[in-house]
């Protein structure tokens, strides 16, 4: 039997991105922005919903930076941040020399908790500094509670960042993830369920808010026949190589949701018959997640890792959930509230081999290791 590395999340590919990168070639179009940089964007547009403009940007994290710098976030500002996330969540915080207060998750979704965000803000304010933007994440694909966080934050008139990097694809009730903050962010990192290798987008409901953060993404040009600059520029356009990758992943995104869910129903069943193993699903039909990355709770750390090990020794890839922003050396000085859920999500936590292409074969390999240890 193939004995060959499974991955917790690798690309796949339709076929079609050398179509577009060859156009691109041909043409001359080795650039930062262009033709296929405006297909994928209007694709994009098309897939989230056509009353939404999208900026294709080199990265998820630039795309979070911009949105920071498009809802006014400056030096000394605090923002709030899920605690359960990626670092690259919580770095444009800081690189705008702001404050990030970490909030815990709740356990239905494993996002950023209604209550201890409440209790973060009043806080805050009582403090003297009322919050100037909140992030939120879909983590591993899963929608946070929509309704309740954002009756929150509209309750106190603060904008919501929605991290979607992990989240192309996932739905709540029957609107697209990405569409529900003032302004939503994508990645298309090598790991995401579609791929440009490295890039990102940005997304909102104001053809204003694109165009300002293209503006930003490329060196904030002023319009005059020589270079002016009355504003910091970045350099965080897509480039067009990078968007044509982007256009042929788009005609697999579809497929790869469904590989993904199918994924979901395999270790649904799997993990069912098992006792002491809790299954992460969807809590209700508001709710439609991506899998991007299935995931397991143990009882303990120590069967977590027993588990890993295992996977690991037959060639497996798996990891423990994303280790706790407020738990993070880099991070930890910060302000945090809520108890400690997603440090027992972390310690307990397992992510699986998700990946779109993942196998027949694989499956039966993964379901071997499992029924040896249970
Ligand atoms: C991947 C990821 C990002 C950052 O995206 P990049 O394109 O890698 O910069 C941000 N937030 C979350 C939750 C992610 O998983």
């Amino acid at each position: 039997m193939d004995n060959s590395r499974i991955y917790l999340s690798i690309g796949v590919q339709s076929g079609f991105e050398k179509e577009y990168i060859s156009k691109a070639l041909e043409d001359n179009r080795i650039t930062s922005g262009g033709p296929n940089v405006d297909n994928f964007e209007s694709e994009l547009q098309g897939y989230l919903g056509e009353n939404l403009f999208v900026a294709a940007l080199n990265s998820g994290t630039s795309a979070i930076h911009l949105a920071l710098i498009l809802l006014g976030v400056k030096k000394d500002d605090e923002v709030i941040c899920q605690t359960m996330t990626f670092s690259a969540s919580a770095n444009p915080i800081l690189y705008q020399g702001a404050i990030p207060v970490f909030v815990d998750s709740e356990k239905e979704t494993w996002n950023i908790c209604p209550e201890n965000l409440e209790i973060a803000i009043k806080d805050r304010i009582k403090k003297g500094k009322k919050p100037k933007a909140i992030i939120a994440v879909h983590l591993y694909g899963m929608p946070y509670k929509v309704d309740e966080i954002h009756a929150i934050a509209d309750k106190y008139e603060i904008p919501i960042v929605e991290d979607s990097a992990e989240a192309l694809g996932s739905c709540y009730k029957g609107k697209k993830c990405g569409s529900f903050g003032a302004i939503g962010i994508l990645s298309f990192n090598g790991n995401k369920i579609i791929t440009t290798s490295s890039g990102g987008a940005l997304i909102s409901n104001s053809k204003e808010i694109k165009d300002k953060a293209i503006f930003y993404a490329t060196q904030s040009k002023d319009k005059a026949v020589h270079y002016q600059h009355s504003e910091i520029g970045y350099n965080y356009r897509m480039s067009n190589i990078c968007a044509g990758i982007g256009i042929g992943q788009m005609k697999i995104l579809k497929n790869n949701i469904g590989s993904r869910r199918n994924n979901h129903l395999f270790y649904k069943e799997l993990f069912g018959k098992i006792q002491n193993v809790e299954f992460f699903d969807n809590l209700n039909e508001d709710y439609f997640s991506n899998y991007w990355l299935n995931t397991i709770l143990l009882e303990s750390e120590e069967q977590r890792e027993n588990l890993r090990i295992a996977f690991d020794n037959a060639n497996i890839e798996s990891r423990p959930l994303w280790k706790p922003m407020h738990l993070q050396p880099f991070f930890e000085k910060y302000p945090y509230y809520g108890s400690n859920i997603a440090e027992e999500l972390f310690k307990k936590g397992l992510c699986l081999p998700s990946g779109s292409n993942l196998k027949n074969e694989d499956k039966i390999r993964i379901k071997e290791v499992v029924e040896l240890l249970f």
